[in-house]
């Protein structure tokens, strides 16, 4: 008898999972409690996927052998406590792909710059004419270009919420960008938990693989000193020291791997702010480890187009610049955006809770901002 997958889930990491788990022979259920949108179910027709919507068929569900839960449904589910009770294995359309991609893995997390870094090493990858897929995170289910291309290079975004779900799977190239709090609503609002989500990324590494972070964040730091790794770290900061894979010197990019070389300066970055530079320190190392030329890395750090509301300029209007920074989602993030410009910001804030200090974000507010436009949900309260 065919083994049974269950999706949990029919959004697109959902709908990838549910078409690579036909073409790998399983017996597919899709279930999800709200209502399937037509681009998803669509594809599971197309593809003679059973699936339900707007309630979960218990029956159905527990007779699964192993069930592939949506990054966005909690733990805490009752569901998903019953499915765990009944001692069926819960894992992310990560795990699940991670099993039957061929190419090297490319993934990268943090609390911010997941977004960019993905964006610039897929950029730089298409410049070296690689055939790679940008997946995960950023919107496009690895599991389906699994399922439908063979490609040499995933280069895959991951948030802490798929990373729970990730436990075989290996990155060859990790890129841990940064960690601070966020999402701890989700996390029993223990940071340590969090951390430890993120940390997932260096799982079953071994010392041909690699892990490239900022080693300017105390959290990531003190966790490497907790235990014995066993990858090959590449690490990048501000400044020169010891064991640099990158940093900057005299506004100078240096990258230190495999051996010393000047880039470029950092006015020629085509993204500016300090935040951006680690972002691009990150994409040249991991485009040396992949044996990519220098000017092509070079160029690609040059001429990237940015991705849509990060600090995007929108229009001029008699002097005064409109950004969108709406993917700005926690403190840290804020910080960086508020912290590279000018001051006289007319800052316009608004949205949810997760449970965050907002603290930090006082001095630099003090020193920039000028007015603030509180919108949304939390407005009286954050305001
Ligand atoms: P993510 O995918 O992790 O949310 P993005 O690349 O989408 O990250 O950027 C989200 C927000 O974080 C944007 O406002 C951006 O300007 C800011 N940001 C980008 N890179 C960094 C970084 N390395 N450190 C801090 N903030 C960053």
């Amino acid at each position: 008898m065919k083994k049974k997958i269950v999706i949990l889930g029919a959004g697109e990491s959902g709908a990838g999972s549910a078409v690579l788990a036909q073409k790998q022979g399983f017996d597919v259920f899709v279930s999800d409690s709200g209502i399937i949108k037509d681009q998803y179910r669509e594809i599971l027709n197309s593809h003679q996927i059973r699936w339900e919507e707007g309630s979960h068929n218990e029956n159905e569900i527990l007779s699964a052998s192993e069930v592939i839960k949506s990054p966005g449904i909690p733990e805490k589910a009752p569901l998903v406590a019953m499915i765990r009770e009944k001692g069926i294995p819960v894992i992310s359309e990560i795990e699940f792909a991670g099993r039957y991609a061929g190419g090297k893995l490319i993934c990268i997390t943090g609390s911010n710059g997941k977004t960019t870094v993905t964006n610039l090493i897929y950029h730089m990858l298409k410049k070296a004419g690689m055939n790679a897929a940008m997946t995960g995170n950023v919107g496009n289910s690895f599991a389906m270009a699994v399922a439908e291309g063979s490609y040499d290079y995933y280069v895959i975004e991951l948030s802490s919420f798929q990373l729970d779900g990730m436990y075989d799977f290996k990155a060859d190239v990790a890129v841990l960008m940064n960690i601070t709090p966020d999402h701890l609503d989700r996390y029993e609002y223990k940071l340590q938990n969090y951390i430890d989500s993120k940390f997932r990324i260096t799982q079953n590494q071994t010392k041909s693989d690699f892990l490239i972070y900022w080693d300017g964040d105390p959290i990531i730091r003190t966790e490497l000193t907790k235990k014995q790794y066993g990858m090959t770290l590449l690490p990048f900061s501000d400044e020169k020291s010891e064991g640099m894979a990158a940093y900057t010197e005299n506004n100078d990019l240096i990258v230190d791997y495999p051996n010393k070389t000047k880039l470029m300066t950092i006015h020629e970055l085509a993204l500016k702010g300090r935040h951006n530079t680690y972002n691009s320190m990150a994409a040249a190392i991991a485009g040396k480890v992949l044996n990519i030329r220098k000017d092509i890395i070079r160029e690609s750090l040059a001429d990237f187009q940015g991705v849509e509301h990060r600090l995007e300029p929108v229009i001029t209007v008699c002097g005064i610049n409109f950004i969108n920074d709406s993917k700005a989602t926690n403190v840290n993030s804020t910080w960086y955006a508020i912290e590279c410009m000018e001051n006289d910001i007319i800052w316009i804030v608004g949205g949810i809770d997760k449970g965050n200090d907002y603290s930090e974000l006082f001095p630099v507010v003090r020193k920039k901002v000028k007015a603030i436009v509180c919108l949304g949900k939390r407005q009286q309260e954050d305001c």
